[in-house]
C-alpha cells in the first residue's frame, strides 16, 4: 500500500519532472493536449484491474457488471456526439483502430489508396513498412505543388487506374479540410469504402466548427486524446451494417482484453466533448492557429525563407515551410526546445531535407487552448515564435516571455 513517491522514487521522480515541464512551457505539438482532472482519475482507477473480452452484455469473463455500463456510456456517448449508427471504443490506439477498420473491410493483396506520408498522411495510411504497407497494395495521392492542398483530379485519376478497395482521407500534417462529398463521389464511381480517418481533427468536429465526416464515409477512425483532449486510444465509428465486422475485427481480430480504465476516461472524454465549455475551446484552438498563421506568413519572415504551407490554416495547426530558409526544422525545433515552446519538425511536400532533418514545423494550438489561452496570448506566443526563427534570435530575451505565458495559466494545481 505505499505510495509512488514512497514505493518508486525513481520513476515517481520523472512524473515530477515531467509535470513540471508541461507546466512551464508551451506544449505546441499538434497531436497533443491536456487531458483533464477527471479523466485521469478515470484512467488511473482500479477498472485497470478488470478483464473483459468480448462487448457489454457478451463477455468472456465473469463480473463485467460495472464496467458494460462503462463501456455503454462511452459507446452511446460517442455516437451521439457524432452522430454515428454504430462505434467501437476498444481501439487501445488510432493506428490500432485503423488496422481493426482496414482488416474488417479488406483482405491482404486489396488495394488502398490514401494520402502519402510525406505529404501529410500517416503510418498507418499505407507507408511501406507499416503493416498498410506490407498487407496491402498502396497507391498514394498527394497536396498540389503550388495550393498546397489535396489534388482532387489526382485522388479521382488514381482511383480509376488503381481501382482500390477502400480510400482513406485524412492526415497528420495538413492544414486545410478535406473535401468529404467528392472524396465520396469517387469512392462510389470506383466502388471504393470510404474511410476518414479524423484523428486530428475530431474535436473540431465535435464542437460542429469542422464539416463531419460521418454523412458520407463507410467507416470514420479516431484518436481520443488529440484535439478530443481524452485518454490515449482510439475510437471506430461507423455504418450499422459494418459493425459486426469491425467488432470481431477488433476483438477477436486485433486485441485481446479491452482497456477498461481508458474506456472509462474514453467515456468522460466524450461527456466533456458535448459542453459548451468545449465548443468554446475548440473556437480559441481555431482562432489561435489562424493568428499563428498570419503572424508566421508576414512578409519579414518571407524575406528570410520561411512561410507557412497553403498560405494558412483551416484547423488546428499550421505547417512553416522552411525549404527557402538556412534553418532547417531540426534547427528550428531545437530553438524553439530552447525558449520553452515544444513543437515537432515535419517534413514538408517535396523536402529536399533528409527525413530526420526536414525543412518543416508543424505547430499546433490544441494543448495551449486548453490551458486558455486568448487570441492576445497567441498573437504573443505567434511573436516569439518569429522572434526565434529570425536571426537575431537570442534565447535569453525570449524564454522569458514564454515563462511569463506558462506563469499565466497554471495547470494541473
Ligand atoms: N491517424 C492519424 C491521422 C494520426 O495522426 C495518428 C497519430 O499520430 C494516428 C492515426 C495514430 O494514433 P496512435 O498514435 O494513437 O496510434
Amino acid at each position: 500500500n505505499q505510495s509512488l513517491h514512497e514505493f518508486d522514487p525513481d520513476v515517481a521522480a520523472a512524473i515530477d519532472a515531467e509535470l513540471h515541464r508541461q507546466q512551464s512551457t508551451l506544449e505546441m505539438i499538434a497531436s497533443e493536449n491536456f487531458a483533464p482532472p477527471a479523466v485521469l482519475e478515470a484512467q488511473g482507477s482500479v477498472l485497470t484491474n478488470k478483464y473483459a473480452e468480448g462487448y457489454p452484455g457478451r463477455r468472456y469473463y465473469g463480473g463485467c457488471e460495472h464496467v458494460d455500463v462503462v463501456e455503454q456510456l462511452a459507446i452511446d456517448r460517442v455516437k451521439a456526439l457524432f452522430g454515428a449508427e454504430a462505434a467501437n471504443v476498444q481501439p487501445h490506439s488510432g493506428a490500432q483502430a485503423n488496422a481493426a477498420a482496414m482488416f474488417a473491410l479488406l483482405k491482404p493483396g486489396d488495394t488502398i489508396l490514401g494520402l502519402d506520408l510525406a505529404h501529410g498522411g500517416h503510418l498507418t495510411h499505407g507507408m511501406r513498412i507499416n503493416f498498410s504497407g506490407k498487407l496491402y497494395d498502396v497507391a498514394a495521392y498527394h497536396v498540389d505543388e503550388h495550393t498546397g492542398r489535396v489534388d482532387m483530379a489526382e485522388v479521382e485519376k488514381l482511383a480509376h487506374e488503381h481501382r482500390p478497395k477502400l480510400i482513406i482521407a485524412g492526415w497528420s500534417a495538413y492544414p486545410r479540410q478535406l473535401d468529404f462529398p467528392e472524396f465520396r463521389r469517387i469512392a462510389d464511381e470506383v466502388g471504393a469504402y470510404l474511410m476518414v480517418d479524423m484523428a486530428h481533427f475530431a474535436g473540431l468536429v465535435a464542437a460542429g466548427l469542422h464539416p463531419s465526416p460521418v454523412p458520407y464515409a463507410d467507416v470514420v477512425t479516431t484518436t481520443t486524446h488529440k484535439t478530443l483532449g481524452g485518454p490515449r486510444g482510439g475510437v471506430i465509428l461507423s455504418r450499422q451494417e459494418y459493425a459486426k465486422k469491425i467488432d470481431s475485427a477488433v476483438f477477436p481480430g486485433q486485441q485481446g482484453g479491452p482497456l477498461e480504465h481508458v474506456i472509462a476516461a474514453k467515456a468522460v472524454a466524450f461527456k466533456a466533448a458535448a459542453t459548451d465549455e468545449f465548443r468554446e475551446r475548440q473556437a480559441r484552438t481555431l482562432e489561435g492557429a489562424a493568428i499563428l498563421a498570419d503572424r508566421l506568413g508576414a512578409a519579414d519572415l518571407s524575406e528570410i525563407g520561411v512561410s507557412v504551407l497553403s498560405g494558412g490554416t483551416d484547423v488546428h495547426l499550421v505547417l512553416v515551410d522552411l525549404r527557402a530558409s538556412s534553418l532547417d526544422g531540426r534547427q528550428a525545433e531545437d530553438r524553439l526546445h530552447e525558449v520553452g515552446i515544444t513543437v515537432n519538425r515535419n517534413a514538408v511536400p517535396n523536402d529536399p531535407r533528409p527525413p530526420m532533418t526536414t525543412s518543416g514545423l508543424r505547430i499546433g494550438t490544441p494543448a495551449l487552448a486548453t490551458r486558455g489561452f486568448t487570441p492576445t496570448d497567441f498573437a504573443e506566443v505567434a511573436d516569439i515564435i518569429a522572434a526565434t526563427l529570425k536571426p537575431s534570435f537570442d534565447p535569453t530575451l525570449l524564454r522569458p516571455r514564454v515563462s511569463k505565458l506558462a506563469a499565466k495559466y497554471p495547470l494541473y494545481e
